[in-house]
């Protein structure tokens, strides 16, 4: 589909008297070509994101196989996601960890070891969400504030734990389900139903996940939807902050 091309009314006033000079020329027929104003919308990036944003997330990375593929397919399409990421695969490959965040993505929690928490006891939750968050902090520089529990298996303990750390808990509106099998086109089909403020669930460890990914952005696009940062504060997607993980 095309980009969208913002209706003369949304317009800022600056732009409204050359619009009016242009409207004047096409109807004595001496211009034909395309306005300023797509031009102006396309240099500025104003008018894309219109309809607000939707947070992409990757889980259970880094992975030496798809890590770095999947962050240059996000900076071709110029997206940013949110990578949660788990402690003992970090360990082993800190300078993905580094990579995702030279990248421009966000950096989050998804434990140590991916157990579901809710048959731990507090201690050990504690142990899975510390570790992991001290580890990310010593890589990145920055203090992780998301946390997504493995299989999005929770309860009060270990949403309580996840406070106690500083981190809000994250679980996601759409499920790609492309750890099962499903093909790219599947996985879009999944995605693109997507809202403003939602969050899509997809994975680090697929090669189907990273080839959907130019379809699922010019989806978005076309329906002026930007993918955006998780905020902390309330758990939807939100529009990208310069300091992109603070609370
Ligand atoms: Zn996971």
């Amino acid at each position: 589909m095309p980009r969208h091309a913002p209706a003369p009314g949304r317009f800022a006033p600056a732009f409204r008297r050359p619009v009016l000079a242009m409207a004047a020329a096409l109807a004595a027929g001496l211009l034909t070509v395309a306005t300023p104003s797509a031009s102006a919308a396309a240099t500025s990036g104003n008018g894309l994101c219109e309809a607000g944003y939707v947070g992409l997330t990757y889980d259970d990375g880094p992975t030496p196989e798809y890590t770095l593929p999947l962050l240059s397919a996000l900076r071709e399409n110029g997206v940013r996601a949110t990578l949660f990421n788990i402690g003992e695969k970090a360990e082993k490959n800190p300078e993905l960890v580094a990579a995702e965040k030279k990248a421009g993505m966000w950096i989050a929690n998804h434990s140590w070891s991916h157990p579901n928490l809710t048959r731990l006891p507090e201690e050990e939750i504690e142990s899975e969400l510390g570790r992991t968050q001290d580890l990310l902090e010593e890589i990145t520089g920055t203090v992780t504030t998301l946390f997504r529990p493995p299989f999005g298996s929770t309860d009060a303990t270990v949403k309580g734990v996840a406070e106690s750390l500083g981190m809000t808990e994250i679980i996601w509106d759409v499920d790609t389900r492309d750890w099962s099998g499903r093909s790219a086109e599947e996985i879009v089909e999944e995605a693109v139903t997507v809202q403003s403020g939602e969050i899509i669930l997809m994975h680090d460890g697929y090669p189907a996940t990273i080839e959907a990914i130019p379809a699922i952005v010019e989806n978005l696009r076309s329906r002026d939807l930007c993918p955006g940062m998780i905020s902390p504060t309330t758990g939807k997607a939100v529009e990208p902050a310069d300091d992109p993980i603070s609370p």
